[in-house]
């Protein structure tokens, strides 16, 4: 069995006669001494093999990667290398043994590789030799150990619920998979645990965790994956304010353990409303202190024909403003923050620029003097700030700002990438308005609690309804969140019927988990974090498949395995499926 890790012996080790294992990494012959770096999942060692070893010949032959065992002295180096942890020591190999060899590698192991990435997918056994990503896996590794302590340490039991179960409420489009034995149906792969976890606080689990698989079927975007992990609880007994508080602790234990970093908690808590207002966004970076000014009130009079047209129509008029930047901007570079707020249905940009003690810019002449002024006083203008405004209805004012605010921390450098910053976005809208659907859906799942003044509007003003929700927001990524549930039958019928589903349209979805609800289920609630997510923000990546030790590519394959794949007609009679051509 390896007993020694390269990577860690030391000076202090000098003169200790050991056997080491690992790949070639690199090997170089300097003036008849052949030096091999030997790598482990530890790290490096130098080997040294004199001319005069029987094993010369041998060391000679070795390539990349070859896999060695080594037996030798270690020694002080000459010429030391301070950038390796081993740099200050080497072994004297006495007795080398090849324990297997390796063809010619698609591509060099190094952490600055220029392969492509459907290359290394392609052979990510081999991708995974590589420090960067190897690296990632250990911290994923330790997160779910410190996940696992800290949950144990706070009462919570680890359960498992199926993989193969019932379609559950999440939204997204199910993974189906046939079932043998009862031909036509199908069993769905879970898109969370939901259903069970709340099943078994009514099973008096009080306390349940899982660090789950879920699976959605959506178009993947840049952040997704097909399947992807939840560290998934459920409480008994709990308001907003416990989860949320038990919650901090366990990402202050890991930001600590892992980045040495103490977080402040609690983390702010703001409402979502607020957020929206805002920050344009229900995952607000924090990270830059750029608001969303309501500029509304300043145009109450305007003759501006658009302005009048927004306002006519309950719209608003908002606003950023750049401090000290408005000479950077050129007509072209505005014209392209205007292609932004578009993408998001905003009809235009317009723009004002304090330039030489007065404001000019695309829309000066529809600006009177008196508005001029009181644009100056409101938001505290001085020369060279650039005001950059959207008019149009709440939704697409804020959120077009929303994202310009997203792109421009970026683009003009205002996030202090030293910090990370962390917050709760509570009290969420109970449902969302669905403009193809032509309805008001759930915003989260139909299990989740109304604040309790929002029960008596539950059929009569949905718009106005919140939700004892709550997601934890970092760097502007949501990287978690959960809510607490419904746990009488009353308000889940209403909420049903909110929903627009018959009593028997319930039933027949969720029949078995209702009834459930009637057999004494305690107040309950809970969250999951998105585990892959957290390891990105944890190990500063913004490529998900980085953190993933085999992931899928955007169109849901795995270039290794290559799945998905046909599979033999024999299967598919077992199955009673037939494929369309
Ligand atoms: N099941 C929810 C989700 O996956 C989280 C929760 O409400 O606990 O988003």
């Amino acid at each position: 069995m390896k007993t020694t890790n390269n990577g860690s012996f030391t000076i202090q080790d000098v003169g200790k006669k050991e056997t080491f294992y690992g790949w070639v990494q690199k090997k170089r012959n300097l003036g008849g001494l052949i030096f091999i770096d030997l790598r482990d999942r530890s790290g490096i060692i130098q080997l040294v093999v004199r001319p005069e070893n029987k094993n010369y010949e041998l060391a000679e032959s070795l390539r990349s990667e070859y896999v060695l065992k080594v037996e030798g002295e270690i020694a002080e180096r000459e010429n030391k290398n301070t950038n390796l942890a081993t740099g200050e020591i080497e072994v004297m190999v006495e007795k080398l043994t090849v324990l297997n060899t390796s063809k010619d590698l698609p591509f060099e192991i190094k952490n600055d590789t220029t392969a492509l990435e459907d290359t290394r997918l392609k052979y990510r056994y081999l991708d995974l030799r590589r420090d960067t990503l190897k690296e990632k896996l250990i911290t994923r590794s330790k997160i779910m150990q410190i996940t696992r302590n800290y949950l144990v340490e706070h009462e919570f039991i680890e359960i498992e619920t199926p993989v193969l179960g019932r379609s559950t409420p999440e939204g997204a489009r199910d993974y189906l998979v046939p079932s043998r034995v009862s031909k036509g149906s199908f069993y769905a792969l879970p898109q969370s645990p939901q259903l069970y976890k709340q099943l078994l606080m009514i099973s008096g689990m009080e306390r349940y965790f899982q660090i789950a698989k879920c699976f959605r079927d959506e178009d993947l975007r840049s952040d997704r994956q097909p399947e992807f992990t939840q560290i998934d609880l459920e409480m008994s007994f709990v308001e907003p304010e416990d989860v949320m508080t038990l919650m901090e602790g366990l990402l202050a234990k890991m930001w600590k353990e892992i980045k040495g970093v103490t977080l402040t908690t609690p983390f702010p808590r703001i409402k979502w409303d607020e957020a929206f207002d805002i920050y344009g966004s229900d995952k607000p970076d924090l990270r830059f202190d750029l608001k969303i000014q309501d500029i509304t009130g300043v145009f109450k009079n305007t003759n501006f024909g658009l302005f009048q047209s927004v306002l006519e129509n309950k719209g608003m008029i908002n606003c950023l403003v750049i401090k000290n930047k408005a000479n950077d901007f050129s007509r072209k570079d505005l014209d392209k923050l205007a292609d932004v707020v578009k993408t998001y249905q905003a009809k235009g940009l317009y723009y004002l620029k304090m330039t030489d003690g007065a404001l000019n810019g695309s829309i000066i002449k529809n600006v009177t003097e008196e508005e001029g002024k009181t644009l100056i006083q409101q938001l505290n203008l001085e020369e060279n700030d650039l005001v950059l405004i959207v008019a149009d209805n709440r939704k697409i004012t804020k959120t077009a700002l929303g994202e310009l605010r997203r792109k421009l921390g970026k683009d003009l450098g205002l996030i202090d990438e030293s910090k990370d910053a962390l917050l709760w976005v509570t009290d969420f809208p109970l449902f969302e308005y669905s403009e193809t659907e032509g309805r008001f859906m759930a915003m989260h799942h139909p299990f989740t609690a109304p604040l309790e003044e929002s029960i008596p509007k539950l059929l009569t003003d949905k718009a106005s309804c919140y939700a004892k929700a709550y997601d934890i927001v970092i760097n502007g990524y949501e990287a978690g969140g959960g809510s607490i549930r419904i746990h009488d039958h009353e308000t889940q019928s209403k909420m049903f019927e909110a929903l627009g589903f018959t009593e028997e349209s319930a039933k027949e979805q969720f029949g078995f988990f209702l009834e459930a609800f009637d057999y004494g289920a305690p107040p309950h609630g809970g969250l999951a974090f998105g585990l892959d997510r957290l390891v990105m923000l944890l190990t500063g990546t913004e490529n998900i498949r980085d953190v993933i030790a085999f992931p899928k590519t955007a169109s849901a394959s795995d270039l290794m395995t290559d799945a998905p794949n046909v599979v033999e007609e024999k299967q598919l009679k077992e199955l009673a499926i037939q494929v369309e051509k």
